[in-house]
């Protein structure tokens, strides 16, 4: 799940990091009322899950409460990368002479996370690492000793800060180290972290994604999503226990089990056709949940079959059976749909869906081919 940069700010402040102090507004006056409390130039800055929003237009310095509200109003409402601003983040302007960057992310490679630092902050980060992969030093962690102050302050030295800057940096980055640990984060970000004419350290950007599994230890951290974080359809499956990711092709998965949803996507590639989607409904699923991701699949336009890979092993055949002839109950459609039941209560499954008289498939390849024929036409 990933944090708008205000709320990932407002944590990074928690634990020591500096952050600007401003606050978050849905209307233009909201917007003049916080420049007005903090005087003097603010910046303003759109609230959209996507970055490069500089360059997209999306955050403008105002002299008074007055543009404030002004430049508020242009921004709120804009288009963003496909996303509408919805909410503006107000914070005292910076006087930046120089823009840093740090992060750490989850190296699965090396099992670490590993901290990533740079002199050439402010731009993508993505740039940097194509062009110019010596200016990103990275630093992995030792999950049982941490991150010590003396390797902060090595990463430091290696980006050129001079000695005064040394000790407030590595506070920064053992505050983030500290903040990613206790979030169960998969990515923490400064970008830029800016160095500012008094020659403080300053996190004016956060961007932060939280572990989806390990979100249910952090209730606080969960009750931030945005509506915007996800897709109506990607809610409705998490809502519903499911695991969806949405994808281009015209052949929609239900599969239980993620592997055998792997190789059933596999095999509609295969046979020339491409998955809708990866969606694993779970083992033990029962009628209602089948029902929901089969309303999930088919709230997709481009899907033109859909194919049902069920291996009943805990999941019974015919529970299976019956939320799908539930589901068709409820959603009228004339999208052809294959059905390969194999295991638990099979043939109970089977005689349900031939009573309905849905197509069945007797292995995985022969269900592929039918789909893939449905879906031609
Ligand atoms: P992003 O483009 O989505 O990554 O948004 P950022 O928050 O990183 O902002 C982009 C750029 O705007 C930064 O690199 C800064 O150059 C500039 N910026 C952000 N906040 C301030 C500020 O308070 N003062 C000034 N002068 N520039 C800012
Ligand atoms: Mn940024």
């Amino acid at each position: 799940m990933k944090l708008q940069e205000y709320q990932a700010k407002r944590i990074f402040g928690q634990y020591g990091v500096p952050v600007p102090q401003g606050d978050v507004a849905t209307t233009p006056a909201e917007a003049a009322a916080i420049a007005e409390r903090i005087g003097g130039t603010v910046v303003i800055k759109s609230q959209v899950l996507v970055g490069g929003r500089g360059k997209a237009g999306g955050i403008k310095l105002a002299k008074s409460p007055a543009e404030a509200e002004a430049v508020a109003g242009r921004i709120l409402g804009m288009d963003i990368k496909g996303l509408k601003v919805k909410k503006v983040l107000v914070d005292p302007a910076a006087d930046i002479r120089k823009e840093l960057y740090l992060g750490m992310v989850l190296d699965r490679g090396s099992r670490r996370v590993v901290v990533m630092a740079s002199s050439e902050g402010g731009v993508d980060i993505e740039e940097v690492a194509a062009h110019t992969p010596e200016k990103i030093l990275t630093l992995p962690v030792d999950p049982c000793l941490g991150l010590k102050e003396y390797q902060a302050r090595d990463l430091a030295l290696g980006i050129g800060l001079p000695k005064e800057q040394l000790g407030p940096f590595a506070k920064i980055c053992q505050g983030l180290y500290d903040c990613y640990m206790g979030c169960d984060a998969s990515l923490a970000e400064i970008n830029p972290l800016a160095v500012l004419g008094d020659g403080t350290l300053k996190a004016l950007d956060g961007k932060m994604v939280l572990d989806d599994s390990a979100l249910f230890r952090h209730a606080d951290l969960a009750a931030m999503r945005d509506e915007d974080e996800e897709t109506p359809e990607e809610r409705d499956a998490r809502l519903n226990g499911l695991s969806y990711v949405k994808l281009d092709g015209e052949i929609g998965c239900m599969v239980n089990g993620a592997g055998l949803a792997m190789a059933s996507m596999d095999i509609i590639k295969f046979y020339g056709g491409a998955p809708a989607n990866f969606l694993d409904i779970g083992g033990g699923a029962k009628a209602d949940k089948v029902a929901a991701a089969l309303r999930i699949i088919l709230s997709d336009p481009n899907v033109k079959a859909v194919l049902f890979n069920i291996f009943g092993g805990i999941t019974r055949c015919d529970e299976v059976a019956r939320g799908i002839l539930v589901a068709l109950a409820e959603i009228k459609t004339t999208v052809p749909m294959v059905v390969r039941l194999v295991g638990t209560n099979d043939v109970e499954g089977r005689a349900i869906l031939a009573q309905a008289k849905m197509a069945t498939a007797e292995t995985l390849s022969e269900a592929a081919q039918k789909a893939v024929a449905a879906a031609r036409g």
